[in-house]
């Protein structure tokens, strides 16, 4: 089983993202070069660099198992505002050559909301953009992840996906699924074989190098994107289970970012990471319904 979290780059960049992680008792772990919302990034220090490395060979965490995701403030889809367009461009570039520096393998990213435009010039636009930022030659390969298909976001369906796919020369160009939003988009998870099947089809297996194994708080169909703790939600523990134990996926990286606990029932501040316990919780293969107290007592 590889299974991880999301984690932070702290002040010792990966070195604290590998601690965490293992803190979690992760095998695999994914990050963001800085904070998710901005673009205010730290020079990568080979120091730290080279401990985490040394901590991921004592620990069995191979490279090919951490994950970058790219911010959310990259936008490849919308033209509209060419500057920020051409800003999207260029910090995917950084992105890139940030993660090679790290010998990080994948990068995940959002394909893009197309604002104004229509669904299919958005794709075009997430397509030209990815042909000036990724070649054969790129060593960190683009994951696009599929979206819940809240507002106007492209990759809200296979055939989207593939159109970018298909639109980009490279080959350096891979998915990340992510079992909330599929659920959000109107695949049903509980029917995962069939998702798979159908996948195999239109896109290929083999093009599936990172899954997101989040729970989701909305029905099949929802459109929102409201990510949900590992059983407690519209998935649910059976469902999430069978995609983590399936053959076909087994050497491919499960990522939780299921969200944080609060300190007590209604109160708005979360704080405490769940992932430890999830992922106890995931190797043990039995649902504990008290997981959110028992996060709750132990960070106390
Ligand atoms: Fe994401
Ligand atoms: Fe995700
Ligand atoms: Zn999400």
């Amino acid at each position: 089983m590889i299974l991880g979290s999301h984690v932070h780059f702290g002040k010792n960049q990966i070195l604290d993202s590998c601690q965490e992680a293992l803190s979690y008792g992760a095998n695999a772990f994914m990050l963001y070069t800085g904070a998710p919302q901005n673009t205010i990034r730290s020079k990568i220090n080979t120091e730290y660099l080279n401990e985490a490395l040394k901590l991921m060979e004592e620990n069995n965490v191979k490279i090919e198992n951490v994950i970058c995701h790219a911010p959310y403030i990259i936008n490849l889809a919308n033209k509209d505002k060419i500057d920020s367009w051409h800003f999207s461009i260029n910090f995917l570039r950084q992105e890139i050559t940030r993660c090679e520096s790290m010998h990080i393998k994948y990068i995940v990213l959002h394909p893009g909301s197309a604002v104004k435009h229509t669904t299919e010039e958005g794709i075009n636009n997430i397509i030209e953009a990815l042909n000036q930022v990724i070649d054969d030659n790129t060593k960190c390969m683009v994951l696009l992840e599929t979206m819940a298909g809240k507002g106007s976001e492209c990759g809200k369906t296979l055939e989207e996906i593939k159109a970018i796919i298909d639109g980009v020369h490279s080959n350096n160009i891979g998915v990340c699924l992510d079992t909330c939003h599929l659920n959000d988009a109107g695949y049903d998870m509980a029917k995962f074989p069939e998702f798979l099947a159908t996948f195999d089809k239109i896109i290929g297996i083999a093009k599936i190098k990172c899954i997101h194994i989040n729970d989701s708080k909305n029905p099949l169909g929802a459109h929102k994107d409201r990510h949900e703790n590992f059983g407690f939600g519209y998935l649910g523990f059976t469902t999430l289970m069978n995609i983590i134990n399936n053959p076909q996926l087994k050497d491919v990286p499960k990522i939780l970012e299921t969200p944080y606990i609060s300190k007590e029932n209604g109160e708005k501040e979360l704080i405490y990471p769940p992932y430890k316990f999830e992922i106890a919780m995931i190797k043990s293969g039995q649902f504990n319904e008290n997981l959110i107290n028992d996060i709750r007592e132990y960070y106390k």
